[in-house]
């Protein structure tokens, strides 16, 4: 995990105020409206770069503001500073960057790609969009996919010129062609994503703000012109002409999370500490639009002692899941929310993620596992099964059986289709694993430039918003490997559009 100490703001030396205000007095009404919501409007601050204004604290100005530290806050900066637009900042409530997106193992689905194309692999962005839709059993946004499909490419582009290679390509439960990009070793997509964005913003000077957390939306005349923070203890406004929230998700509040939806109460959670939500409740403040809010997707394969998450792409290796009996019991390779139902019908409502040497060497996460002693291993089935206290020969049979359908022309009882890949003699491997909240798919409506809408779907001025924080594109499943390229993506996008907006 990246932990980044705060940089210096030398490379912003008293930038140029140049915000373009709003009359206060025309917003009163709007103002009061907000303030029966619980916004806090403030007059617009002019003057010196940190000028103290007493109770509230210092106030700063800035072109843009963005919030969180996660792929999509950190790309967003990164495209808007290369669009020009350099007078900004990135706050992070926590002490280290990333967010979940550290946490991030699959990889980055991408169609029509250049290592796609260099390694023969047929895709279109069309198909891409039509199996995300169909994923998310068609209740998430057209528009929103389809511009995240049309433009995978080009964020894997981008990465690519940013020194982060994903060229390594593998399968997702739910997609029929090989379109998860991971680093080149096959490493969790995460852990080179995030350093290599924090290395890109600070080549560029982009200061990043640690342990400031945002707080509340500044109005005036309906449009968001900054935020109050606290950063280590202190209250502080930054003025902005616009704030692009990119705070994550909710899975670390329990509270949230059961409010939305009560029947995950007690579940574990794959999230970072700081997915608390609050971008939600900044922006629904102010009045934005919160879509979808109770699809929380839970991941089939969650170690639940230490929350580790089992990346899919070790089913995608070749992985099955059996059941305390030793049983196969479903399609691995099917959807999140499907695998995690079947899952929860088993006896203790939980499964063995089984896998050979084979499947360790090729998913490298696997190792990080291993050191976190999560993985039981054993010397061949048979020692195995004794350690996981299952039957020895119902696995041995439950391998056979999985074996035989690698064979040309053999089909699975379950459906099986992808990733299937004969266990070799030798050494096998079990991680148990049930599912835990992992993704909030619902979230900030916005359009395909970012903006934040509200209920009569007009934008919020000022107001953008990127990332897991934001809502619809997914629908009611998320496919492995789309959060990633939703934050990719949009956070490009917001980033260029936001530059644009304020040229
Ligand atoms: P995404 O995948 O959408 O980029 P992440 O979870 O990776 O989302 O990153 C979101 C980041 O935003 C996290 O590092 C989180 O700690 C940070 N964050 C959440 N709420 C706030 C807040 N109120 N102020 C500052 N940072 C926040």
């Amino acid at each position: 995990m990246s932990n980044i100490v705060k940089k210096t703001e030398t490379a912003f030396a008293a930038p140029a105020l140049r915000l373009s205000r709003r009359s206060f007095v025309a917003g009163a009404s709007a103002l009061g409206a907000l303030a029966a919501l619980g916004v806090t409007g403030c007059a617009p601050q002019s003057g010196p770069k940190a000028a103290d204004s007493g109770e509230e604290g210092e106030t700063e100005d800035f072109d843009a503001v963005i919030v969180g530290t996660g792929g999509a806050g950190l790309s967003a900066a990164i495209a808007a500073y290369d669009q020009g637009l350099t007078n900004i900042v990135i706050l992070e409530k926590m002490a280290v960057t990333g967010g979940n997106t550290n946490y991030s193992s699959s990889g980055m689905n991408a169609s029509e790609t250049k290592f796609q194309k260099e390694q023969g692999i047929e895709d279109s962005n069309a198909l891409f969009a039509q199996e995300t839709l169909d994923g998310g059993h068609n209740t998430g946004d057209e528009e929103l996919v389809t511009f995240m499909c049309d433009n995978s490419a080009g964020a894997i582009d981008w990465l690519d010129s940013l020194g982060i290679k994903l060229d390594n390509i593998t399968l997702t439960g739910g997609m029929s062609v090989t379109r998860c990009h991971r680093p080149t070793d096959g490493s969790a997509v995460g852990l080179t994503l995030v350093p290599g964005l924090v290395a890109a913003a600070e080549e560029r000077g982009i200061p990043l703000r640690m342990n400031c957390e945002a707080k509340e939306l500044v109005v005036n005349d309906g449009a968001v012109e900054g935020i109050k923070v606290e950063e280590k203890g202190k209250p502080k406004t930054l003025n902005a002409r616009a704030v692009i929230l990119a705070t994550g998700g909710l899975g670390a509040n329990q509270e949230m999370v059961t409010k939305y939806r009560p029947d995950l109460a007690g579940y574990v959670t794959t999230n970072q500490p700081g997915a608390t939500g609050d971008g939600y409740l900044m922006a629904e403040a102010v009045g934005a639009e919160l879509v979808q809010m109770d699809q929380i997707q839970i991941h089939p394969t969650v170690e639940q002692e230490t929350s580790t998450l089992v990346a899919e792409g070790v089913r995608g290796g070749g992985a099955i899941l059996v059941n305390a009996e030793g049983n196969r019991f479903f399609d691995e390779m099917s959807t999140r929310d499907k695998v995690s139902a079947a899952e929860q019908e088993q006896p203790g409502g939980f499964a063995w993620c089984v896998f050979d040497q084979q499947v360790y060497d090729n998913n490298k996460a696997i190792a990080k596992y291993d050191k976190a002693g999560i993985v039981v291993t054993g010397d061949d089935i048979a020692d195995l099964a004794s350690q996981i206290e299952v039957d020895p020969a119902a696995l041995q049979a439950t391998v056979d059986a999985y074996n035989a359908i690698t064979t040309d022309g053999a089909t699975d009882e379950f459906g099986r289709t992808e990733g299937c890949i004969a266990f070799a003699p030798g050494a096998m491997y079990a991680i148990k694993v049930a599912p835990g909240i992992h993704h909030a798919m619902g979230g900030i409506r916005i359009n395909a430039s970012n903006q934040v809408l509200d209920a009569d779907g007009n934008p919020i001025p000022g107001l953008y918003a990127a990332g897991e924080v934001t809502g619809g594109i997914h629908g009611n499943n998320r496919i492995g490997g789309n959060a990633v390229c939703d934050i990719e993506v949009f956070g490009k996008n917001v980033g260029e559009v936001v530059a644009a907006a304020l040229a």
